[in-house]
Formats: C-alpha cells, structure tokens, sequence
C-alpha cells in the first residue's frame, strides 16, 4: 500500500511518525509522494492544548468524507489523542480503522494487515510499551535525527496532559541509545536530538548504565554521563536535548555542556510563571530562586548560551500583579525566546478541576504583551551578533523563498543567507551576520579564501 502520515504536535511526535513510517516500509509498503496518493493516511494527533485535538479531529473528519469516494482508502489515528480518547473515537468517527495508543506503535504494521482483510476497526491503547528496533526506524539521507531517550513523565504539573497519554516515565538502556545514534551517525548524522518529556531525568528511575564501565570525565548522574558518551561516538558534530527541568540542572550538568564539545550552548528551560504562588498550584516542583540558580549556573559557565523557555498566561488564579511578576521576571532573566501559551483546562488534570476565571480577553491581553516584549528582547540579543561570524549547520532551502536558505546556530538560531554552488544539507559554513529580527539573524557566507 502508500501510505501518508500527517503529524500534529512536538518533536516527539515528529519522532513517532518517523518509526511508523519506518516499520511500514520495512512490512513492504511505500511512502506515498502526496495524501491524495495515498490508500492508508495515519493521523498522528497531539493533545497538549484542546486546539490541537479540534485541528486533528477536523482532518480526520475530512478524510472520513473523502472516503466516500475511496471507500478502500484506510484512515487511522495515533499518538496521544488516540491514547486519551480510545475507543470512543471509532463511536464518534464513522469509518475510522484503527486507534492506535502511544505505546502500541509498533503494531500498527499488522493492524493495517488486520484492517485490510476486513477486521477493522481495530483499537489498541495498551499500556505495555510495545518495542521496535529503533535503530532500524530512522529515515536515510538525514543530517539531523532526533533520538528518545526517556519516554513518559512522572512528574504531575497539575495542567498538563502528558502523564496521561504518555504513560509512566521509562529510560532506555544507554547501551540501545548508543547503538542508535552510533548506527545514525555511521549513516552520515552529524546532529543529534535527545528527546524525552523530562530529559533531565534520564536514568533517574532506572539503572540505565547496567555492566558499563565508569564515566572517563567522572559523571556519576546519568543524563550527564549519557550526553559524555554519546559526544565520544565518532563524527558527531552537534549534540541538543528537549525538554529541560530546572531541578535537572545540575552543576554535572552544567559542565557537561560546558565541557563536551559536540554538546550545543542552549537550553530550552520552561519555567510557565514569574510567581511562586502560581508555580506551587502548577505542581511545577521548583522556585523561582531554584530557577534563577540553574540559569545561573550555565551562564557562569558558558555566558554565550542561549536560554528559551515557554510560559503559561492565564493559569486559573493568576492574578494581574502576579501577571506583572512574570513580566518582570523574563526581563530579569533575558531570555533569547519564549514559547507563550494561553491556559487552557485538559480533561483529566488537577487543574482542570478549578475554575477558568481569567477570560478569555485576558488571557488574549496578556499573550500578546509577552509576546510583543520577547520579540523586543530577541530583537535586542540578536542584535549583538551582527558584525560577528558564527558557524551554521545548513538546514536546507528557505521555505519562505527559494534565493535563499536557512540554518541554525550552536545557540538555535535561525539563520538565513544566500547559498554557494555546491551547498548541500547538513554542511557546516561561517555566516558573517549583518541583519538581525526577533526570530532571524541574516548574514553572508564567509567562504574559504574570502
Ligand atoms: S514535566 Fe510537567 S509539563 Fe512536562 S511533560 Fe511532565 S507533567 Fe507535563
């Protein structure tokens, strides 16, 4: 069959539609070059905020529809509105052909199978993790990859939806997680992603470093020793992780980064509030002073990194002065970026429980003023850059115009300049930066000899 993934939600997701496309290819069937192509479309669905449900729920719908006219073409659905919502999904979507959870996604090869020989729908959201080469389930020709290594989150922030979909927090063995990357790597990778909901808390639960021998550098706390071992396999140029927590940020981490080369100065660190009182109700497990520590922390070791964090408006409660706070506290801190939300209550969270009382006006009124001070703030630090060269991993043609084409910094900035003959992804090039916007730096290729 072609199939067609279409993928809603974080790079985690990206990952999971990655592994399924992987593990259809290798059961005999073919990525389609477009939708309308395809006689098998998995929707692989996000349910983070209740926007992001309403969007895959409308696609489905529409695919439902389509079906009409192609009653053999398959539809099913993955990820994490899949696991919420199970079963009542086939209720309420007419012709749906399978619900297939966060943890089953290995069997979505034979569910297909099932499916075509008249056993649909078909629905499994079991909690046991079903496993995957995942070595084996990484798309070829790729300069970057992105790599799980922890799954899940055990933490309980009281608005957030991932425990539920995601399950119970579970680190791989680092011998399979050096197996991966090393075998990427081999492939030609020379950017890798270490992803995991609660990254730093890699091995925390289990004892990931079974029968290996001690870290050279001396790393007893294993996301530190992981990202040590990882930064030794041969070829690797740039190493990131997603997402961070403040009470991950250790001094072991701190010089990790510092120390490991491949490993990139930038932390994505969401705090969600500038008051503590907020903090508390969020269950997010950490203070302000504590999160001032961990950014203090990296800067005095590596003062050129780039700190992001994302951030919460609205939050039930919050009040206007404790509003003020957390403007006062990005300020404070100079984030280089900042991912702005509008609460939102998710089904099944503490916080879904309490009332929504900041309107949605509000909630509007006060997005838009962070947003509008980060642009200012990431205006003004990547200003400092131009006038300097920085090293840029190609990333590929600009999807905003073909003259030109973009890449990102150690720092995770974007990058755009006009390309050389001969520019291929993944090259890593000195950009002379000239220009800078919030989200942009603009610069010129320093070639060799010029
Ligand atoms: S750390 Fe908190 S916000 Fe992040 S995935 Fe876990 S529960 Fe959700």
């Amino acid at each position: 069959m072609k199939f067609h993934i279409k993928t809603y939600g974080c790079q985690m997701n990206e990952r999971d539609s990655e592994e399924v496309a992987m593990l259809l290819a290798r059961s005999g069937h073919a990525p389609a070059s477009c939708e309308a192509e395809a006689d098998a479309i998995v929707v692989n669905t996000c349910s983070v905020r209740e926007k992001a449900e309403v969007k895959a729920l409308g696609k489905i719908r529409m695919l439902l529809a389509a079906k009409r006219e192609q009653p053999a073409r398959i539809v099913g659905v993955m990820g994490c509105m899949a696991q919420r919502l199970g079963e009542s999904l086939v209720r309420r979507l007419r012709g749906l052909d399978f619900v297939v959870g966060t943890q089953r996604l290995a069997a979505i090869p034979a569910i297909l199978d099932a499916v075509r020989a008249g056993k649909g729908p078909i629905v499994d959201c079991g909690e046991r993790r079903l496993e995957s080469e995942a070595s084996l389930t990484h798309r070829a020709g790729g300069h970057s990859a992105l790599v799980n290594i922890l799954l899940g989150c055990d933490r309980r922030c009281s608005y957030c939806v991932v425990p539920l979909v995601r399950g119970r927090e579970w680190s791989r063995p680092a011998c399979q997680v050096l197996e991966e990357v090393g075998a990427l790597v081999r492939h030609g990778v020379r950017d890798i992603t270490l992803l995991g909901q609660s990254v730093m808390s890699y091995g925390a639960k289990q004892s990931v470093w079974e029968g290996a021998p001690a870290s050279p550098g001396g790393y007893r706390e294993p996301f530190p020793r992981l990202l040590e071992a990882v930064n030794a396999i041969p070829g690797l140029k740039r190493l990131r992780f997603m997402s961070g927590h403040p009470s991950g940020c250790t001094e072991e981490l701190v010089r990790a980064m510092a120390e490991l080369p491949a490993v990139c100065e930038h932390l994505h660190l969401p705090v969600q509030s500038g008051s503590d009182r907020i903090l508390k109700r969020m269950n997010r497990g950490y203070t302000l002073d504590d999160y001032r520590e961990a950014v203090r922390r990296i800067r005095a070791r590596i003062p050129a990194a780039a700190v992001t964090t994302d951030i919460i408006v609205g939050f039930p409660s919050e009040t206007p002065a404790e509003f003020e706070e957390t403007r006062r506290f990005m300020d404070e801190i100079g984030f280089d970026n900042a991912f702005i939300f509008k609460y939102a209550p998710r089904e099944g969270t503490t916080a879904a429980e309490w009332k929504d009382d900041v309107s949605a006006d509000e909630k509007m009124r006060r997005n838009k003023i962070l947003l509008e001070e980060q642009n200012r703030r990431s205006l003004q630090i990547n200003e400092k850059q131009v006038g300097c060269d920085c090293e840029v991993r190609v990333e590929g043609v600009s999807r905003r115009t073909a003259a030109r084409w973009t890449g990102l910094t150690r720092t995770a900035k974007s990058v755009m300049f006009e390309p050389f003959a001969g520019i291929q992804e993944g090259d890593s090039i000195r950009v002379g930066i000239e220009r800078a916007m919030p989200q942009t730096l603009y610069g010129s290729v320093r070639l060799p000899g010029r």
